[in-house]
């Protein structure tokens, strides 16, 4: 597997690649890799001829007091990983690069970014759609992977490519979980014995409010309670949002109610174990 830090180097193979009629596929990351971004390997490697990794933490999209500094990178391991999947390229940008002195172009979309987690992480979203500009101007993959478990995320990255032209396909992979619901993410290894226990509670509490739409349930207020009751706050969790939204939008059900028309609907949580921020949704077709 090939590794480069500089943007430089990376334009010029994915020249390279294009000039050589073959299809790349990007898969964004912050390194700590695990059985989910294993997914969004596996996929691209399906459907393109080179599979480029991107493994950055990237500073714009955590806000002051969050993580950063204490955010897994076991870089040795990543790219054992990626050598063992197939990878071809993996790309660890260095922040210096990718905002260097004087840097002052942001990427900012207006409705997506304000609910869920745009409301709890400030400047979150201006980040995360700033790096994956950057990320696809550079690498300029025809197909580009994202796990639903982000799913705002997901959101954001399909918008800004049809607003700004890019002339990428996003693919949107499958959230992987633990045997016991729990989505996989970086941040699981943090979870002492008595958290990693409660952050089962997440996806508990989507399935609850899931079996209460397919029970007939259109009540948002009563499927949030749903969703609350599996999330009651203690020691060991603190809530920040449990919600019910159209899943293409995000908006709000304005009377409360869910349609009943073939929509689908976001359900949504997010919350804080022992200091580690988890989230997960599901999409239900109502
Ligand atoms: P991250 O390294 O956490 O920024 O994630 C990089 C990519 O992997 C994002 O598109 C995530 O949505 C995706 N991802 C993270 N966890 C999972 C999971 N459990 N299942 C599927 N995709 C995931």
């Amino acid at each position: 597997v090939k590794v480069e830090k500089d943007c430089r180097s990376v334009l010029r193979l994915s020249e390279r690649y294009r000039a050589a009629s073959l299809s790349v596929g990007l898969v964004p990351t912050m390194g700590a890799l695990h059985a989910g971004h294993l997914s969004l390997i596996a996929c691209a490697r399906g459907e393109c001829d080179r599979v480029v990794v991107s493994i950055f933490v990237n500073p714009t999209q955590f806000s002051p007091g969050e993580d950063l500094a204490s955010y897994p990178r076991p870089l040795e391991a990543d790219l054992e990983a990626c050598r063992r999947s197939g990878v071809d390229l993996v790309f660890c940008g260095a922040a210096a690069d990718l905002y260097p002195e004087g840097f002052q172009t942001w990427v900012n979309l207006e409705d997506l970014t304000k609910p869920l987690c745009g409301e709890h992480r400030p400047g979150h979203f201006r980040g995360v759609a700033t790096v994956v500009t950057q990320l696809l101007s550079v690498v300029k993959p025809q197909r580009a992977y994202f796990g639903k478990k982000d799913y705002q995320q997901c959101l954001v990255v399909e918008r800004l490519v049809r607003d700004l032209h890019i002339d990428t396909e996003v693919r949107l992979v499958e959230t992987v979980r633990e045997p016991d619901g729990l989505a996989m993410s970086s941040r699981n290894a943090f979870l002492g014995a008595k958290e990693r226990q409660a952050a089962a509670r997440l996806y508990r509490a989507l399935m609850a409010a899931r079996d209460a739409i397919e029970g007939g349930e259109d009540s948002v207020e009563k499927l949030v309670a749903c969703m609350r009751r599996e999330l009651v706050p203690g020691d060991d969790l603190h809530l920040d949002y449990a919600e019910a939204r159209d899943a293409e939008t995000l908006a709000a059900f304005a009377d409360g109610r869910l349609p009943r028309r073939g929509n689908h609907v976001l359900l949504a949580v997010a919350a804080r174990l022992g200091g580690v921020r988890l989230i997960d949704n599901i999409v239900v077709k109502v």
